[in-house]
């Protein structure tokens, strides 16, 4: 899923390929990018940095010009190294995923090329706009920032419904960017705190247990991509909780999507409360 650690994870491998590199070469196959003119727009810049802030990333070039995306629940980022293949013969070599209309940013340097799939936010903007626009301008502490401003986090999440359900409240990005659905999920589970709990209910060191349980795990997901090593409970929905749920104990891993956008939600009645 892309949450955070999914983001950040892409930032690492396309940074070592772009960072203070002009590419070789930069395109927009996608149909919608027709009028747009991104490879004029980006001839011979370099790409001054690539960075990531909670599920926003931005590859960032000379003369003050951003890449912004966001991959919402669609899209995905690929850095691979193209085979050797005999020029025009259209071969894009092993490893190539998917069809080559379906990536909407090509972006070669040397072997490596990194490529942006489906979207479905994919945006050149001014370095301004990308500190102006309320998307970015609001969202709240990166929780994989390498210093995690947790006093930020509570002083936001206390500005927010204290009826809102605690797990509905760490997915909101203005308090804390990064968590998704999976690691409020995960969080909620390992602090043994319940995700329908109040907010306005839950202490402030539950809070900082939770983010205390999430952060090491995203960070670890973020340096070595595999996410789904960490999914102990979500979406075993009907199965024994696996902390309490054996020896006899009847224990169900229950489900039930949450609050506005109604998320699927994971959780165990007995030893998450
Ligand atoms: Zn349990």
């Amino acid at each position: 899923m892309p949450e955070g650690d999914t983001i950040h994870f892409a930032a690492n491998r396309i940074r070592p390929v772009l960072e203070g590199h002009v590419p070789d070469a930069l395109e927009t196959p996608h149909p919608r990018f027709g009028r747009d003119r991104w490879p004029e727009r980006l001839r011979g810049r370099a790409v001054r940095s690539v960075d990531a802030h909670g599920k926003h990333l931005f590859l960032r070039f000379e003369g003050g010009l951003t890449i912004h995306s966001h991959l919402r629940m669609s899209g995905s980022w690929r850095v691979l190294t193209q085979a050797a293949s005999p020029p025009g013969t259209g071969d894009r070599g092993a490893g190539w995923p998917r069809s080559q209309r379906s990536a909407w940013l090509r972006v070669r340097r040397g072997e490596r090329e990194v490529l942006q799939f489906n979207g479905p936010v994919l945006e050149l903007m001014t370095d301004s706009r990308t500190r102006l626009d309320r998307r970015m301008a609001g969202l709240g502490p990166d929780i994989l920032a390498p210093e995690l401003d947790t006093d930020r986090v509570l002083r936001r999440l206390r500005e927010d419904d204290p009826t809102r359900p605690i797990g509905d409240a760490l997915l909101d990005q203005r308090t804390i960017a990064g968590i998704g659905n999976l690691w409020k999920v995960e969080g909620c589970f390992l602090a043994r705190i319940d995700p329908w709990r109040p907010t306005g209910k839950v202490s402030d060191a539950e809070v900082l247990a939770i983010l205390s349980e999430t952060r090491p795990r995203m960070q670890q997901s973020a340096l070595d991509g595999i996410q789904d090593r960490f999914k102990v409970i979500y979406g075993k929905a009907g199965r024994p909780c696996p902390r309490c749920g054996a020896g006899g104990i009847h224990s169900t891993v229950q489900a039930r999507g949450q609050w506005d956008d109604n998320r699927p939600t994971f959780w165990c009645p007995r030893c998450q409360s």
